[in-house]
């Protein structure tokens, strides 16, 4: 905002967006964000944390900033005198105010950037005071929040700022290391060296409406280039389309999200990490016989049951299953596929990270979505966020719904077949409990990727095949008019895979089938992993790893004997229960 003639200057200011004219006061109310249009002005770090932090939480770190003219730097001025011009004219020591406090009731560790102080850029001194921002929330073993806005590195200071970039990560790393929340708020402009370091290395990158990030400013790229840039370059859009961040979140709603974000966090934490192995005790629902399915249908019919229309979808179990649910989104590599959706939520008041294959129920949201099936950056991000709740120490829900991983050219090209390869690897040792539902189709290597679980449980009308009916009649039937004759010798549904031991419980749904009954469907899914989840809270996470993979070491042809007495089974039609 520019504000007007300095006798009115506390009055009214002029929007940098539509140009309206504000009443001061009434601006400030609302977050100095325009009420006409809606654009974010720029901040300083004190208003900054005045509307982050929860009312009188905020305790500056003791630590000052150091003065420092490491290279006796001069251009038009000595870089002494400019700083004691930004000291002046800012009123603040350096470029960042640090501290700790409270966002929500939850303890952090905080440091915000201040454009207004030569860009915000990143010396000697702002690189201390970050790096000691992090080793308090290592030491008080809180998340830490950093508010980034500015230009880059301090080129006054030399190589050595370029160093800072290091410093501060290796200290991000520690926290890392510690199983400790990073969050990035990338407030405008957010560009070089701290774009390429802190601002985007944390755990979650939330973007304020408005900021634009970038490694190259637009000036630098249009000289270097000669190219004209995209609508919309580098903006908060631009960069949760090419999947740089997590979220973009108006001011409004910066402090309600990161309230969310910090309150799984501390979840997190609060579950003690078993130590010893527990007695041996059977996992929910081992002994009881998996639930009893309705009468016996036709395996085709199960799998045009599977792809109805009116199945509730992942986002549709986020809404009824699950509470609070905080989407994340993005590879951090240059896409966010739609087809997979995931973010922390609540389940039975116990946050977890949810992630899943999102199909729709319309044309148009099934096209949106590439109909569930992944793309090698919806691996990706799956995979991040795998990661992220092993170290937030957060149990992993997966809830499996895709024809299978997407088969385009573009996938070809960007790795799909590394990128499920490298999703089955990380689900095999990660060290948090994790929990697969196959709630529609799961297709193939793409549901693999989100499936390999220490409880695998399937809707008693979802399928689970290594191809599609229809592209098994292809090549081994005349033609694919043989689709339901493959559906049945496939034994894809989920009575068939529960006799395997592929599936450890069929979760039943309503009559005739959740899509007659999405909320009923929601409440038994819950349910189902709520006990599925609760023993394996209480098992150390080496165990947990052990475990799993020893669930799918046996997979191997070493039981081939045993899965030959299951398909004995199989074949006579028996009901019952096949010993694990
Ligand atoms: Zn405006």
């Amino acid at each position: 905002m520019t504000t007007t003639a300095p006798r009115d200057e506390q009055l009214w200011s002029r929007c940098d967006g539509c140009a309206s004219l504000l009443y001061r006061k009434r601006l400030r109310r609302n977050l100095d964000v325009c009420p006409e249009c809606g654009s974010h002005a720029r901040l300083d770090a004190p208003d900054r944390v005045a509307q982050l932090v929860d009312p009188d939480s905020f305790t500056p770190l003791p630590e000052r900033a150091v003065r420092v003219d490491p290279i006796g730097f001069v251009d038009a001025l000595p870089y002494p005198h400019r700083l004691s011009a930004a000291r002046t004219g800012t009123g603040l020591d350096e470029a960042v105010v640090c501290g700790t406090a409270r966002v929500g009731g939850h303890p952090v560790a905080l440091a915000v950037m201040d454009f207004r102080f030569l860009g915000g850029s990143l010396g000697c001194a702002v690189g201390e005071l970050i790096t000691r921002t992090a080793e308090r929330a290592l030491a008080d073993a809180t998340p830490l929040v950093l508010v980034t806005a500015s230009g880059g590195a301090r080129m006054q200071e030399g190589a050595l700022s370029l160093m800072q970039m290091a410093t501060v990560s290796q200290a991000v790393a520690g926290l890392r290391e510690a199983g400790l929340l990073t969050v990035s708020v990338i407030t405008d402009p957010t560009y070089g060296g701290v774009a390429a370091s802190f601002a985007t290395n944390t755990d979650v990158v939330l973007a304020e409406n408005g900021a634009r990030l970038g490694f190259a400013g637009p000036r630098v790229i249009r000289q270097v280039t000669g190219a004209t840039l995209p609508e919309g370059f580098q903006t908060a859009e631009f960069l949760l389309r090419h999947g740089q961040v997590d979220l973009v979140v108006p001011r409004h709603a910066l402090r309600g999200r990161l309230t969310a974000l910090l309150a799984a966090a501390e979840a997190g934490r609060r579950v003690p990490v078993p130590r010893q192995e527990p007695a041996p005790r059977p996992a929910a629902g081992a002994d009881a016989p998996a639930a009893a399915p309705g009468p016996a249908r036709d395996a085709w019919e199960t799998v045009r049951t599977a792809r109805h229309p009116g199945r509730p979808t992942t986002l549709d179990y986020l809404e009824t299953a699950f509470d609070g649910f905080v989407e994340l989104h993005g590879d951090r590599l240059g896409a966010d596929c739609p087809a997979i959706v995931g973010g922390v939520a609540r389940l039975d008041g116990r946050p977890v990270m949810v992630i899943g294959h999102q199909k729709g129920h319309t044309t148009a949201e099934l096209v949106a979505r590439n109909f569930g099936m992944a793309s090698p950056a919806g691996h990706r991000k799956a995979l991040r966020l795998m990661r992220l709740a092993a170290r937030l120490r957060l149990p992993v829900v997966t809830l499996v719904d895709t024809p299978g991983a997407d088969p385009g050219v573009a996938a070809e090209q960007q790795g799909q077949a590394a990128a499920i390869a490298e999703n089955i690897l990380a689900l095999s040792v990660l060290p948090t409990p994790v929990v697969a539902v196959v709630t529609g189709e799961g297709g193939s290597g793409g549901a693999l990727a989100l499936a390999v679980a220490d409880r695998v449980l399937m809707l008693e009308h979802a399928v689970y095949s290594v191809i599609s009916p229809e592209g098994c009649a292809a090549i081994l039937w005349p033609d694919s008019s043989a689709a339901p004759q493959a559906a049945r010798a496939l034994r894809l549904t989920a009575a068939d895979l529960c006799r395997l031991g592929v599936v450890d419980e069929v979760v039943p749904e309503p009559r005739p089938a959740a899509h007659g009954d999405p909320a009923g469907a929601a409440e038994l899914l819950g349910r189902a992993v709520t006990a599925n989840l609760a023993p394996l809270l209480a098992v150390p996470p080496a165990t947990l790893v052990r475990r799993r993979r020893q669930r799918f070491r046996r997979f191997g042809a070493a039981r081939a004997a045993d899965l030959n007495v299951q398909r004995d089974a199989l074949r006579n039609g028996a009901r019952t229960e096949v010993a694990q």
